[in-house]
C-alpha cells in the first residue's frame, strides 16, 4: 500500500467502471446466465446414495428426503415410492452455502445463489432492502435469489472508512449518539451492528484516517447488546482487535494484517464465544495475488462479464505485491482457528479481485490454504456461520431446516475446489437451473 489514496480510489472507480459497465452490457450483450426455478419442479424429491456433508461431518453413503422446501430425513429414508429419486452417486451434498461477508445491491442475490451461496451476511449495504429480506428468508417458496441478513448502513465517524462511497452515512462522532444510532438501525431492520475501526496505519500509506474512539465503540456495543442485536467490527490491527474485543464485541470481520497474533490475543479470543471471518480472498488481492475462480473452467458458464470485471478488478493497479499481508493473515488464521476460536468463510465481494457466489469457493480454498481441514472450511460456509448468528434454519442438512442444498460432483472434503464442480443447486426444495 504505498499509496493508499490511489488504491481507494482505483475501488471507487472500479466500482463505477462495474455499475457502467453492468448497464451498458446489459443493453448490448446476449442475456448473461440467470438462474431459473424450474416451472415443474417437484416439490417433494429424494437424493440417494451421496456422500453428505451434513454441515459437521460426513456421511459417505446417505440418502436426502427434501418435502415442500424442508429437509425430511437424512440418512436412510422411508419416502414412498412415487416420490422422484435423484442419483447422488459420485457426489457430494452440502448444505447450502453461507457467504459471512458480503455488500448486497444490484443481482448480488442472484449471482450468489448461481454459485451455491443461498444466504448471505452482508456488512454494509442500504437499509431500504431490510424489510422485503426479512420476509424472503422466512418464506419457503421457490426463489432466484439467495437470502440475506444485513447490518444495513455501518458505525463509522465524519469522514471515516465508509463515506468514501457517495452514500449519505449517518456517522457517530461521541459515544453520546451510539445509543440513538443504534435505534436507528433496529428501526431500519438492521439484524446486527457493523462497527468500522480503520485508521490505514495497518498499510505502507502516511495517510490516516479518522476512526471511532474507543469509548464510542464501547458504547455502540452496549447499544446493541441492549436492543439483542450482534455487534461485529471492521478491524485491520491486532491493537484494535484487542480494543473491540475488551469493549465486548461479537466478532471481526475481517482478519487483522499487521501483526502475527500474541499467546494473549489468542487465548482470550477463544475463552468466550467469539468469531473471526478473515476474508483472506479480498486480503489475497490487496497483496497482490489474482483469484483462481476468475480462471476456473468449472465455474466460468456462471460468470457473468460484471462478474469478470470484479474479479479482475486490482485494489492496486501499479501491480505492486505485498505479500506479507497474507502471509501473516493466513498465519493468524492458523493460530486462532486452532485454538478454538470459530472461522467463518467471506469473501467480501463485490470488492476488486471478488465476485458473489464465486468467491466463496475461492475463500473455502483459502482458509484450507491457511491450515483448515476440509472439513472445517466447509463448516466455515455453512455450520459456523450458523452458529455464530443464531440461523437456527439452516447451516445443516438435518430433518426439519430449509433445503438449502448444494449438490456437487466428487469429493470436497478430500479436495476443496470439488465445490466448484456444481452437479445441482436447490433453494428452499426447489431446484435453481441455469437459461
Ligand atoms: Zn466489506
Amino acid at each position: 500500500m504505498s499509496n493508499i489514496a490511489l488504491r481507494i480510489l482505483a475501488v471507487v472507480l472500479a466500482l463505477i467502471l462495474v455499475y457502467v459497465l453492468a448497464t451498458f452490457e446489459r443493453a448490448a450483450m446476449p442475456r448473461p446466465p440467470r438462474t431459473a426455478v424450474a416451472e415443474s419442479a417437484p416439490r417433494e424429491f429424494v437424493i440417494e446414495n451421496a456422500r453428505v456433508f451434513d454441515g459437521r461431518t460426513t456421511l459417505t453413503k446417505a440418502s436426502i428426503h427434501v418435502r415442500d422446501g424442508l429437509i425430511v430425513a437424512v440418512g436412510e429414508v422411508s419416502a414412498p415410492s412415487a416420490v422422484k429419486r435423484i442419483d447422488g452417486s459420485g457426489k457430494t451434498a452440502l448444505p447450502g452455502l453461507i457467504d459471512s461477508h458480503v455488500h448486497t445491491w444490484g443481482s448480488a442475490r442472484e449471482d450468489a445463489l448461481r454459485f451455491g451461496v443461498t444466504s448471505m451476511l452482508d456488512m454494509f449495504s442500504a437499509s431500504e432492502q431490510l424489510s422485503e429480506a426479512r420476509e424472503q428468508r422466512l418464506a419457503l417458496t421457490p426463489t432466484q435469489r439467495a437470502d440475506f441478513f444485513s447490518a444495513g448502513t455501518l458505525a463509522t465517524v465524519s469522514g471515516g472508512h465508509g463515506t468514501q462511497f457517495g452514500m449519505q452515512i449517518p456517522t457517530v462522532d461521541s459515544a453520546e449518539v451510539a445509543a440513538s444510532w443504534v435505534a436507528d438501525r433496529k428501526r431500519e431492520n438492521s439484524d446486527f451492528i457493523k462497527i468500522v475501526v480503520e485508521d490505514l496505519s495497518a498499510y505502507r500509506t502516511s495517510e490516516r484516517w479518522p476512526t471511532l474512539a474507543e469509548a464510542s465503540v464501547r458504547a455502540l456495543v452496549e447499544a446493541a447488546h441492549a436492543n439483542e442485536l450482534m455487534a461485529v467490527v471492521h478491524v485491520s490491527k491486532l491493537s484494535s482487535a484487542q480494543m473491540v474485543f475488551d469493549a465486548g464485541a461479537n466478532g471481526l470481520v475481517h482478519i487483522f494484517q499487521d501483526e502475527v497474533t500474541t499467546p494473549a490475543f489468542t487465548a482470550a479470543a477463544s475463552s468466550r464465544p467469539f468469531f473471526i471471518t478473515p476474508t483472506l480472498t479480498v486480503i489475497a488481492g490487496m497483496a497482490g495475488e489474482s483469484p483462481s475462480v476468475a480462471t476456473d473452467p468449472a465455474l466460468a458458464p456462471r460468470l457473468t462479464p460484471e462478474q469478470l470485471q470484479t474479479l479482475n478488478a486490482r485494489f492496486n493497479r501499479s501491480g505492486a505485491k505485498y505479500p506479507e499481508l497474507i502471509e501473516r493473515s493466513r498465519e493468524n488464521v492458523r493460530l486462532l482457528h486452532a485454538a478454538g476460536v470459530p472461522i467463518l468463510a467471506g469473501s467480501d465481494a463485490p470488492n476488486p479481485g471478488t465476485a458473489h457466489g464465486a468467491s466463496i469457493h475461492e475463500e473455502m480454498a483459502q482458509l484450507v490454504k491457511a491450515g483448515l481441514s476440509n472439513e472445517a472450511a466447509l463448516a466455515a460456509a455453512t455450520s459456523a456461520p450458523a452458529a455464530a448468528f443464531s440461523l437456527t434454519d439452516r447451516g445443516q442438512i438435518a430433518p426439519g431446516l430449509r433445503a438449502d442444498i448444494l449438490l456437487v460432483n466428487g469429493d470436497p472434503t478430500t479436495d476443496i475446489t470439488a465445490t466448484r464442480n456444481i452437479a445441482a443447486i436447490y433453494k428452499n426444495g426447489s431446484e435453481v437451473g441455469m437459461k
